[in-house]
């Protein structure tokens, strides 16, 4: 469809990956049928949305993150079970390992998702190993293990959104990049495409590395985000890898694996610092995963890898989501900085964004609302 013959929208939403589209999801079942996604790629999910590990983790640090990838995980499952069909959504369980001051707080996280009524229980390194052999070796602590996280089908999670949403009403339009806004009396009037404005009143910021950039197009408030590559690296069949193991993440030493294709995904959590741009893989990675590999999961020297991809993550400088309504653009609406967890959380954020959405301007995202940003900024006396 072309923008010539969209000439306004109740709500623009800009970017069709997992936080635009499952923001339109939630706006269209809360019955706002005038929803409007416009995606510069000719595909939505081109960038982090179909580039990242497909894992749902529940245990994270960060309690406010933690509630949402609870609520986020919940939705996957459930939108997953209604489809009946195996492999949307598969319950592997996932095997956190820590050492040292990590390990104490990995407990803590643990006990966090207990009260809150996800399992997660403390294992000792010969229990893991029980559970994933290639463990046997591997130096660390302790584990926690949590049986409700797995592996979702990102594809069909972004899919299940898009269609759902425009089943019900919203628009989408791809190959459309937005390059401008048409603001009055510090209001936004239009969204400007290359093929004209489109009037609108709300517009929603879901451009993912590039939500920086389009906050500076519309003139809103100075929300620093960056983005930082990070490589992931699939092997070829390996007859010893369990497809039913769980995702295991040594969270002290920064580097996870999982079952993928008959063999194995794996990601050293490379974080480089990046510019908004389908990334390039750097050779170097694959060395740097090896040294990881051989020094703290010795079980797993010397696999050959098949094939590496680079995808940007995220982050507002505390590393909590942005969502909510811009504190200087009135109509302008945050839902960016997912960071590493927007697959785990994108049903949670949706609902969140949407309800705010509907509930107008006063209303704030509490812990995520992009105001808090500007709040840091330092005195001018100092
Ligand atoms: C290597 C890697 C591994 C990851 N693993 C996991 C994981 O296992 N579990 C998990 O929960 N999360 C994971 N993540 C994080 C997750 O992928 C992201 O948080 C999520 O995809 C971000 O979604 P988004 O919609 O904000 O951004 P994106 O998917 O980047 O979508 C933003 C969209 O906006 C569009 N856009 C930008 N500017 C404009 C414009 N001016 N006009 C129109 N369109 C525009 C872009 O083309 C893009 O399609 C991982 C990420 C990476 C990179």
């Amino acid at each position: 469809m072309h923008a010539q013959r969209v000439r306004s929208a109740e709500v623009i939403i800009i970017g069709a990956g997992l936080a635009g589209a499952a923001t339109a999801f939630f706006l269209t079942q809360r019955g706002v049928r005038d929803v409007l996604l416009l995606e510069g790629e000719v595909v939505p999910g081109a960038h982090a949305s179909g580039r990242n590990a497909a894992m749902v983790r529940q245990v994270v640090p960060d309690p406010e993150v933690a509630a949402l990838a609870r609520q986020g995980a919940a939705f996957i499952r459930q939108a997953a079970e209604a489809q009946h069909q195996p492999g949307l959504y598969r319950q592997t369980g996932s095997l956190l390992l820590a050492s040292g001051p990590d390990w104490e707080s990995l407990q803590l996280d643990a006990e966090v998702a207990e009260q809150a009524g996800t399992a997660a229980e403390c294992l000792t390194p010969s229990e893991t190993a029980g559970r994933v052999p290639i463990l046997q070796g591997a130096e660390f602590d302790g584990a926690v293990w949590c049986p409700s996280d797995g592996v979702v089908d990102v594809a069909w999670l972004l899919a299940y959104y898009l269609e759902h949403a425009q089943r019900a009403g919203a628009q989408l339009l791809t190959d459309c990049p937005v390059t401008g806004f048409g603001v009055r009396s510090g209001r936004i009037t239009s969204v400007i495409t290359r093929d004209g404005p489109i009037h609108g009143e709300v517009a929603v910021n879901a451009g993912g590395a590039w939500a920086g950039e389009v906050g500076r197009l519309a003139g809103a408030a100075p929300v620093a985000l960056t983005a930082y590559r990070r490589h992931l690296f699939v092997t070829g069949p390996l007859d010893w890898v369990a497809p039913t193991w769980p995702f295991v993440w040594d969270v002290t030493h920064q580097l996870y694996f999982r079952p993928e294709s008959s063999g194995l995904l794996l990601c050293p959590c490379d974080e480089v610092p990046w510019p908004p741009e389908l990334p390039p893989v750097d050779p170097a990675m694959a060395e740097f995963l090896a040294e990881k590999v051989t020094k703290h999961l010795p079980g797993l020297t010397s696999i050959p890898l098949l094939r590496s991809w680079a995808g940007l993550r995220t982050f507002a400088p505390d590393r909590r989501f942005v969502v909510g309504w811009d504190p200087v653009l009135a109509g302008f609406f945050w839902v960016a900085g997912l960071g590493g967890h927007g697959v785990t959380v994108s049903g949670a954020l949706g609902a969140l964004a949407s309800n705010l959405i509907l509930a107008g301007p006063k209303n704030s995202a509490g812990p995520f609302d992009p105001a808090r940003l500007l709040a840091t900024r330092e005195h001018p006396d100092k």
